[in-house]
C-alpha cells in the first residue's frame, strides 16, 4: 500500500459554496456576477479541477497568472476572465486581446502599454482604486491624469471600477473605503457609465449591500470563513478540502518519555501516542503547536509535539479502539480548517495553498 495521506475534493461543495455567494450578492434584491477567485492554483484546489467543476455555473474565473489564464481558454472555457494584477510586460496586451482577458489596471504605465499596442478593438479593463488597502490602485490624486490618458487612448473599452477591502472581516470595517470609492466614482463623467466591483468573501457575508455588478469571493468557495469569530457552517459554507491519512504506528510511553524532536511533549501519564503519515512537507503547517485538534476514527483529539517533516504525533490515550491504520482528518469534513489554522496561529487560506504537491489529490 501506497502512503496513506490523500486530500478529497469535493466538487459538489464548490458549486454549493459558489451559490451561496451568488444568494449573499443577490440579498439587496438585485443578483450580482460573482467571479470565481481561482487565483493560486484555485486555493490550492487544482485550477483545471475546480474551473472544470465550476462550468455553467460561474459568471467567470479571476486569477494572476497570464500563462494560466491561457491554459484556461485552451482547455475551452469561454467565460470572462479577470487577471487580478494585470499587465506586467507590454507584449501580455495582445494576449489579452487575442484570449478575451480582461486585465486590472492599477498604474498608469499600464494604460500607455495598451495604447501602445495599437489593438484592432477596444481593450475593457478593470480600473483599480486604491482606497485604502494601499497595496495596488490609484489614488483621487492620480485620477485625473487616468483621464487624461483614457479620454486620447481610445484602446480602452468597458471600465469596471473596482476596489479591495482591508478590514471587511475587522474592527475598522469599510465605511472608510466605501466614503473614498464614492467621492472617486463620482468624478466619473456620466456619459460613461461603469460597473463596480467591491466584495471579496467577507464583504459578500457581511456587507452584502456592496455586491453591485460583480462579486469578488475566494475563500468562502472553498469553504472557508473568512471571520475569526464565527464558523464556516453557519453560513452554510461546506468543505471543499479534506485532508485524510492514517495512523502508522503506536508507542505507549511512561510518564517522563518525550515525543519527536525537541522533546517538546512530555508525558505527564502513561500515553497512547499515534504516529501519523503526514507532516510539513505535506503541507501541514509546522509552527502548529501541540494541542492543535486533530480527528481520529471520527473523534476529537490533539496533536503532541512538534510537527516533522513526514510525520506527526497525536494523543490516542483516550481513544482504545483507535490504533494502526485507523482514519484522520487533519483538516475539511469534521474539523474546519479555519480551527485547525487558528489553532496554528495562521489562517485556512493559507493552508489550502500549502498543500505539497507529493500529496494525491481524488475528487469526491
Ligand atoms: C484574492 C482576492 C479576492 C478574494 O478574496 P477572499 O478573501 O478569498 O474572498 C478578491 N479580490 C481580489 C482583488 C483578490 O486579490
Amino acid at each position: 500500500m501506497s502512503r496513506p495521506i490523500e486530500a478529497r475534493i469535493d466538487l459538489a461543495a464548490l458549486r454549493h459554496n459558489y451559490l451561496i455567494a451568488k444568494s449573499h450578492a443577490a440579498l439587496q434584491g438585485r443578483p450580482a456576477k460573482a467571479w470565481a477567485v481561482v487565483k493560486a492554483d484555485a486555493y490550492g484546489h487544482g485550477l483545471m479541477r475546480a474551473a472544470k467543476a465550476l462550468d455553467g455555473v460561474a459568471d467567470g474565473f479571476a486569477l494572476l497568472d497570464l500563462a494560466d489564464a491561457v491554459a484556461l481558454r485552451d482547455s475551452g472555457f469561454r467565460q470572462p476572465i479577470l487577471l487580478l494584477e494585470g499587465l506586467f510586460e507590454p507584449d501580455e496586451v495582445t494576449v489579452c486581446a487575442e484570449y478575451g482577458l480582461i486585465p486590472v489596471v492599477h498604474r498608469i504605465e499600464q494604460l500607455q502599454m495598451i495604447r501602445a499596442a495599437a489593438l484592432p478593438l477596444r481593450l475593457p479593463i478593470y480600473l483599480k482604486l486604491n482606497t485604502g488597502m494601499n497595496r495596488l490602485g490609484f489614488t483621487l490624486e492620480q485620477l485625473p491624469a487616468v483621464r487624461r490618458e483614457l479620454a486620447v487612448s481610445g484602446a480602452i473599452g468597458a471600465v469596471t471600477l473596482m476596489t479591495h477591502f482591508a478590514e471587511a472581516d475587522g474592527g475598522r470595517g469599510i465605511d472608510f473605503q466605501l466614503e473614498r470609492f464614492e467621492t472617486m466614482r463620482q468624478g466619473w463623467p456620466d456619459t460613461s457609465p461603469v460597473e463596480i466591483s467591491l466584495a471579496n468573501s467577507a464583504a459578500i457575508l457581511r456587507y452584502p449591500q456592496t455586491a453591485h455588478d460583480w462579486v469578488r469571493p475566494g475563500i468562502m468557495l472553498y469553504g472557508g470563513c473568512p471571520f475569526a469569530e464565527s464558523d464556516a457552517a453557519s453560513f452554510n459554507l461546506k468543505p471543499v478540502m479534506t485532508l485524510h491519512s492514517r495512523i502508522l504506528a503506536v508507542q505507549e510511553i511512561k510518564p517522563g518519555e518525550r515525543v519527536g524532536y525537541g522533546g517538546v511533549f512530555e508525558a505527564t501519564r502513561p500515553t497512547r501516542v499515534g504516529i501519523i503519515a503526514c507532516g510539513y512537507a505535506d503541507g501541514y503547517p509546522r509552527h502548529a503547536p501541540g494541542g492543535t485538534p486533530i480527528l481520529v476514527a471520527g473523534q476529537r483529539t490533539e496533536t503532541l509535539g512538534r510537527v516533522s517533516m513526514d510525520m506527526l504525533a497525536c494523543d490516542l490515550t483516550e481513544l482504545p479502539d483507535a490504533g494502526v491504520d485507523s482514519p484522520v482528518v487533519l483538516w475539511g469534513e469534521g474539523l474546519p480548517a479555519d480551527e485547525v489554522a487558528a489553532a496554528a496561529g495562521t489562517i485556512s487560506y493559507e493552508l489550502f495553498c500549502a498543500l505539497a504537491r507529493r500529496v494525491p489529490v481524488v475528487e469526491v
